[in-house]
């Protein structure tokens, strides 16, 4: 049997694409480059899940509340919602599911698995775990937003989950705050595929 490929799209929301409160520079590139790859290629994932940082008003990671970034992605904002243009894409295919984080106002999760002492801890997160683990083969891909940040944290619970050898990253689709170099030297260094 053939492994199944999983994609999992981190955060690819309105705030981290130019113009938004928490942008990185060339989000929308990547984006717009992803959602013409998935365009011509809905049925290539078995399944898709889509991250998404879902913060209350008040969450502990603004700087308002002594945290670190800007307010971004407040629940029910547009800053919160999903790209139009791949929403549009993702729309056509009936295999997709949104996964959210970060939404306890006391505690942020870069990734939707937010392992603690070796256990899942994110609902959403259990979900795509179980998913993946009913698989009897399977490959995880993995891009989004921000390299550096939600998805490198995204790609070190995972490990932690199933290794490193089903991993693949798609550095094409993602954007980086730093451009990208912390994203490959993990990946070099933990010898997964980026490409
Ligand atoms: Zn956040």
């Amino acid at each position: 049997m053939s492994a199944k490929p999983i994609l999992i799209i981190v955060d690819p929301q309105n705030d981290f694409i130019e113009g938004g409160s928490l942008a990185v520079s060339g989000a929308q590139k990547a984006m717009l480059k992803l959602s013409d790859y998935l365009s011509t290629r809905l049925n290539l994932f078995d399944r898709i899940f889509v991250t998404q940082d879902f913060h209350p008003e008040d969450h502990c990671s603004f700087t308002e509340q002594g945290g670190t970034w800007p307010k971004h992605c407040i629940r029910e904002t547009f800053g919160a919602e999903v790209f139009k243009p791949l929403k549009a894409v993702l729309d056509k295919c009936s295999n997709v599911e949104y996964c959210k984080k970060g939404q306890s106002k006391d505690r942020d999760q870069y990734s939707v698995f937010d392992i603690q002492n070796g256990e899942i801890t994110n609902e959403d997160g259990k979900k795509i775990y179980d998913y993946i683990k009913s698989c009897d083969k399977f490959d995880v891909f993995i891009t989004g937003i921000a390299g550096d940040v939600c998805v490198l944290n995204t790609i070190k619970d995972l490990s932690q989950l199933i290794g490193t050898k089903p991993i693949f990253v798609f550095k094409n689709y993602t954007a980086s705050l730093d451009g990208g170099q912390k994203l490959e030297d993990y990946c070099n260094e933990n010898s997964i595929d980026i490409f």
